[in-house]
């Protein structure tokens, strides 16, 4: 899966001093690059049944709604707060400084549903967990987790632990 590392532009010290940027814009504007990308994400999902894929805002989107596509199911969208009219379900979670939410609109999952999340980069794993507790405070079932970029010194693997299978495309 090393094909797509060319394809990731590393910016140093963005958005803040000591962060290393994974930016995905080269590898989204690479056709080929692209589109096999969302067959690699698609891939191990091929035989588990997903009904349905969460992206979350905004990269996720992206990844997620080609994916769905693929995968021939319909998207959801799980966004940042006071984006979505209501009613909303929500969920906080911590920051490194401060805390964030994520939302999702009520009643657009099923009891059962088997949803899988994606997301471009999993860092602490903080943003993962949040978007795991709308589907399953939902009564949704979570299927796993596919992202395209795993920074694994954070720990967003162990944080993310016994929630199902978790893929990564490119492991820095
Ligand atoms: P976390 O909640 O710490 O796992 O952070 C994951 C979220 O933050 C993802 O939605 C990413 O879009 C974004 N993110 C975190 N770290 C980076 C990074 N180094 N490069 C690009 N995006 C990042
Ligand atoms: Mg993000």
């Amino acid at each position: 899966m090393q094909e797509f590392a060319e394809l990731i532009r590393d910016v140093p010290d963005f958005p803040r001093p000591g962060v290393m940027f994974r930016d995905v814009s080269p590898l989204l504007a690479d056709a080929d690059g692209f589109a096999r990308c969302i067959d690699a994400l698609a891939a191990p999902w091929r035989s588990s049944d997903v009904q349905l894929v969460g992206g979350v805002e905004a990269r996720g989107f992206i990844f997620g709604a080609a994916l769905a596509q693929r995968l021939g199911v319909g998207f959801v969208p799980l966004r940042k707060p006071g984006k979505l009219p209501p009613p909303v379900r929500s969920v906080a979670y911590q920051l490194e400084y401060g805390e964030d939410r994520l939302e999702i609109r009520e009643g657009v999952l099923r009891p059962a549903q088997r949803v899988l999340l994606v997301d471009d980069v999993l860092a602490t794993g903080g943003t993962l967990g949040a978007a795991a507790e709308l589907i399953e405070r939902a009564g949704a079932t979570l299927v796993g987790a596919g992202v395209v970029i795993e920074l694994t010194a954070l720990g967003g693997r162990v944080r993310w632990a016994e929630r199902g299978p978790l893929h990564s495309l490119l492991r820095y």
